[in-house]
Formats: C-alpha cells, sequence, structure tokens
C-alpha cells in the first residue's frame, strides 16, 4: 500500500512577487536583459519583489563563474534584487519531495529508453522530429493505466516520466499573448521529471520552486510559452496555485535564430555605466517602450524610474 499522501509546504504569496531565472550557461546576452528588464519593471511599477534565481539544475550545461558574472551584470544595470538569491542545486531535497508526492499519487514511471530508442521507435511510426523539434514520447515504458503504481524511486539509471492522461488540454491566459492552449498529450507525451542521469529537470524544478517562493507573476522570454501548459498541470498536481504569466518578445540574431550561447550570442558589455545604460536601452526597445530619455544626462537609477513609468503606461494600454 502505498503511504499517505505528505503534504507540500507553500509560503503563501503576499502581493507580487516576479523572478528571473537565469541558467548559468554563460553570461548576460541581449535576450537575456530583456527578460530581466522586463521582469524586474513589472515587479516594480507593481512594487513587488523581484528574485533572482540560479537555474543550474542542468549541472553539465552550466559554465564555471557565469552565475556571479550574471549578478555583476545585474547590478551594473541597476537591476537590483530583493532576497539573497537561490540556486537550484541547494534545492534538490524539495524537488525529490515533489517527485516522490506525484509517485504517491501513482503519476509517475520508470522509463529505460535511450534518446535513439525513442528515434528509432518514432521513426518505426513515420515521424521524424525537425532540427531543435521536441520529440513527443511514443509510451514505450508506460505501463497500463491500471497499473500505475507506487514506483521504487532508487532504481539507478531509470528517467522517470510523468503519465499524461489522455487528450490532457491545458488552457491559460498569457498577460501579453491573450489565451493559449495546448494538448500535452498531443503536443508534448510524458514527459520527464527525473532523467536517467539522475538530474531533476527544468519542468520540475520550476514549478516547485516558483511555488516554494510564493512566486505570483511569471514574466519571461517567449521561447518558454510551450513549456508553460506543462508546468500549469504539474501545479495542479502538486496542489500548487498557478501564477499569472507574460511573456516578452524573442530576440533573433541576424539569421532570425533565438539568441543563446550555441548561436554565439555575444555577452551585453556592463564595464562603464554608459554601456550599460546603451544595452538598457536596445532592451527597452525591444520591450516597446518609447520615449526614454536617450542616457546622454541621466544616471541609471534615473533611467529605470523613467523606464517603470513607461512601462506602466504601456501595460496598462495593452491590458486596457
Ligand atoms: N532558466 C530558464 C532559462 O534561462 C528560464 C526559466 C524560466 O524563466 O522559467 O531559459
Amino acid at each position: 500500500m502505498s503511504p499517505p499522501p505528505k503534504k507540500i509546504t507553500q509560503s503563501q504569496p503576499v502581493g507580487y512577487r516576479g523572478r528571473f531565472a537565469p541558467s548559468p550557461t554563460g553570461p548576460l546576452h541581449a535576450g537575456s536583459l530583456v527578460a530581466a528588464l522586463g521582469s524586474w519593471l513589472d515587479a516594480r511599477k507593481n512594487e513587488g519583489q523581484w528574485l533572482l534565481r540560479i537555474e543550474d539544475i542542468d549541472t553539465p550545461r552550466c559554465t564555471p563563474g557565469a552565475a556571479i558574472q550574471i549578478q555583476q551584470q545585474l547590478l551594473a544595470c541597476g537591476l537590483h534584487w530583493d532576497e539573497e538569491p537561490t540556486y537550484q542545486t541547494d534545492r534538490l531535497q524539495h524537488y525529490q519531495k515533489a517527485l516522490e508526492r506525484l509517485n504517491e499519487l501513482k503519476q509517475i514511471y520508470a522509463c529505460a529508453c535511450s534518446r535513439q530508442t525513442i528515434l528509432n521507435t518514432l521513426a518505426a511510426h513515420g515521424i521524424e522530429p525537425a532540427r531543435n523539434q521536441e520529440m513527443i514520447y511514443p509510451g514505450s515504458c508506460r505501463p497500463e493505466k491500471s497499473e500505475l503504481g507506487y514506483a521504487d524511486l532508487t532504481k539507478p539509471k531509470i528517467a522517470w516520466r510523468l503519465a499524461l492522461p489522455q487528450n490532457c488540454m491545458i488552457y491559460f491566459e498569457d498577460l501579453a499573448l491573450g489565451t493559449q492552449s495546448q494538448n500535452l498529450t498531443k503536443e508534448v507525451g510524458d514527459f520527464v521529471l527525473r532523467r536517467s542521469d539522475g538530474l531533476f529537470t527544468y519542468q520540475l524544478a520550476v514549478v516547485v520552486d516558483d511555488a516554494e517562493q510564493g512566486v505570483t507573476h511569471i514574466v519571461r522570454s517567449e521561447d518558454l510559452l510551450s513549456n508553460t501548459a506543462r508546468q500549469i498541470y504539474l501545479q495542479d498536481l502538486l496542489g500548487y496555485q498557478h501564477p499569472q504569466y507574460r511573456h516578452l518578445p524573442l530576440v533573433l540574431d541576424d539569421h532570425g535564430e533565438k539568441l543563446s550561447k550555441q548561436t554565439s550570442a555575444t555577452q551585453i558589455q556592463t564595464e562603464t555605466e554608459q554601456q550599460s545604460l546603451a544595452e538598457l536601452r536596445k532592451a527597452a526597445k525591444h520591450l516597446g517602450l518609447r520615449d526614454l530619455p536617450d542616457g546622454s544626462n541621466v544616471t541609471i537609477a534615473e533611467w529605470l524610474f523613467a523606464a517603470t513609468q513607461a512601462w506602466g503606461n504601456r501595460t496598462n494600454k495593452a491590458t486596457g
């Protein structure tokens, strides 16, 4: 018999709590500064708190020194956070607890498929995922629903997947983009919560962190939009409240690709106040803020004050 469900502690949100959650795979680039500035402005305009969470859960992808460099860049841009930064690698027991809870709810199963096995199975069904496209797990290791049970989480070298119900449609309101929907079963498939190398995945960690940190508003880049339905479904299973979402327009490079370490995005320049202001102005322009001081006669604090007003006017207009 499975043990009785444990209650997961969740801090009660008081007022607005936003966050910036960079993965320390490299220093901030123009794209990540847009997410930092957008989330900071939204928090400040709402007189809320802005938290910094270093998402270093995928340790092999992290770059030594990047977390510190990101903090230095944020400070150079005047983007101060309100609580001690958190690091996901310090919070592994929280993710383990959430996984155990999902296990008690009989929502997960072990999967021994390698990437290649999945690709082969999909190919046998005539499906070839395009480059950068997610593989929809064909369910090879999934037990019949009636056999989903309390599993032994200590099994080594095994991934743990969430068993989605049939036709799991998720709808949500994005504050910038309006009503969004995704059929998780058809468009994503049973997704991984802990990988076979033992690492918890972003999906699980982000949901646990946002809930336990009492985050009420998530303002982040649009490339994360397609993850949101998964996160909402996990929030439901774990009994967490749903934060509000606002996805910001992506910054693309000259080839129309998302800026990232993989596309060798160059880091923002923040050695001098003038450089930081120039980077902030570029980010603000991308966010659609108009009529801001040109940066020649203002301090960063003055410029950020003007940007916060402009953000308020812009979102008021956008939301009527
Ligand atoms: N760590 C993620 C990234 O850097 C962002 C996560 C989030 O904002 O939900 O892309």
